[in-house]
């Protein structure tokens, strides 16, 4: 009797063990449910003036106040001025666990804004001397609006968020300008990632190719190293009806480039992903002057550094071949820049299984890895990093890619975005937070 009784009282603890966890999840979903509903309008709406009112990397002043503020408001513990306009919150949750990071961009690029989006910008400013449209077209205004909607959510849930936050407003995603230094790098150089140091980063971004409600995500190697050359090709000015006085740079450069592609194509095995294209090629004054210098600028995408390092010893070689045959010299600058976005395995997959379960999200992909670059890469390198995608389109609202004039983030993958990261949050403190007594 005496053992049945205990046998009973185990299967019974067991019974009220298993039907916690189910129990705890639903009881948060709806709860989760219930604040986005009462914080979507707001963060629609910090992300139209935010879009509308669009900031140059390390210009992001305005934006920043507005981040600080809504943070200062919600009781968060804020830093500013970290790596120039970047903003980090700290929200202490009222039981012990882990801590753990999310970031959002916060730059818009010198593009001019051709939507017609009630709240489209006609913001303008000067860039690289030139003067030039400003959009918000990489959608980090979308991203900047989620994570301040995220902090509203979790502040309101304080008292039962089983560790801490913090909230990592970016600077410069898409590069400082010349001669600046700035974006995740700088905030890393900073410490953002210490005091309190988070165990894991989340991060977000906008794709126009998914519809609202669809969410992607890759396993491990997910975004490429971007590197930035520039090259200098030199010969002799020289009339053009007499090129035997001169060396035409504009024949070598020419040459240069098609050489360049068989890095890819002749040097490099056909199933390691990599780009090297030349973007800029530009030289001479008039049509009858074979000039003294072309300039080449371009951009490599790789994933592995051993791969990295071979692109650029073959672009001397090839350089130093070509100016060399032609009595020509070269100058290269081969600048190395944000790492590739490695997706910590462990982490994506266990983050990946929880995002089909988020109310709000109907489709979940796994994307494969694309040459783009994310200077994430320089948080996911120090802790172990999760970089998803988010639908932004609707059916029947066209819009262009990422970086284009008619670049158009649909509002409501705001609201995914607000659903998506604060379960990715939750789940990630409740997995790791020390079991408290029901
Ligand atoms: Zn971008
Ligand atoms: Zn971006």
């Amino acid at each position: 009797m005496r053992n049945r009784g205990t046998g009973a009282l185990l299967i019974l603890l067991g019974m009220l063990l298993i039907m916690d966890m189910p129990r705890y999840a639903a009881a948060q979903q709806d709860n989760v449910a219930a604040l986005v509903a009462k914080h979507r309008a707001d963060a629609i709406r910090m992300r139209e003036h935010i879009h509308r009112n669009p900031e140059l990397g390390n210009r992001e002043f305005n934006t920043a106040e507005l981040v600080a503020s809504h943070l200062t408001a919600l009781g968060i513990e804020v830093r500013t001025g970290v790596a120039h306009t970047g903003v980090v919150g700290v929200l202490k949750g009222g039981r012990p666990g882990p801590v753990v990071a999310i970031r959002a961009d916060m730059d818009a690029l010198p593009v001019t804004e051709e939507t017609v989006l009630p709240f489209k910008s006609t913001v303008r400013t000067t860039y690289l001397g030139k003067e030039v449209g400003v959009m918000h077209a990489c959608g980090h205004d979308v991203h900047t609006a989620v994570q301040l909607g995220v902090a509203s959510i979790l502040a309101d849930m304080k008292a039962d968020l089983p560790g801490t936050v913090k909230f990592i407003f970016q600077p410069a995603e898409e590069g400082p300008p010349p001669g600046e230094e700035g974006g995740a790098d700088l905030m890393v150089r900073e410490n953002v990632l210490q005091n309190p140091a988070p165990e894991a980063i989340f991060g977000l971004h906008a794709l126009p190719s998914l519809e609202v409600g669809t969410v992607g995500y890759t396993i491990g190697p997910a975004m490429a190293a971007v590197d930035h050359f520039t090259i200098k090709v030199r010969g002799r000015q020289a009339h053009g009806a007499r090129p035997e006085e001169g060396i035409d740079p504009i024949v070598m450069a020419s040459e240069i480039v098609l050489a360049l592609q068989t890095i890819r194509s002749r040097t490099l095995s056909p199933l390691e992903p990599s780009v090297v294209t030349v973007g800029i090629f530009r030289g001479g004054e008039r049509f009858n002057i074979i000039p003294r210098e072309v300039h080449l600028e371009g951009t490599v995408r790789t994933y592995n550094p051993e791969v990295r390092d071979t692109v650029e010893r073959r672009m001397n070689s090839i350089l130093e071949g070509i100016t060399g045959a032609y009595d020509g010299n070269f100058e290269l600058i081969y600048d190395r820049g944000t790492p590739s976005v490695i997706n910590d395995p462990d982490l994506s997959r266990e983050m990946a299984g929880y995002l089909a379960g988020v109310p709000g999200v109907e489709r979940v992909l796994e994307l494969p890895p694309t040459m783009g670059g994310e200077d994430f890469a320089y948080f996911a390198n120090v802790i172990p990093g999760f970089f998803y995608r988010l639908g932004t389109t609707r059916p029947g609202q066209p819009s262009g890619g990422l970086h284009t004039p008619t670049m158009t983030a649909d509002s409501g993958s705001v609201a995914v975005g607000m659903r998506v990261m604060t379960h990715l949050v939750l789940e990630f403190l409740n997995a790791r937070a020390p079991r408290s007594n029901p």
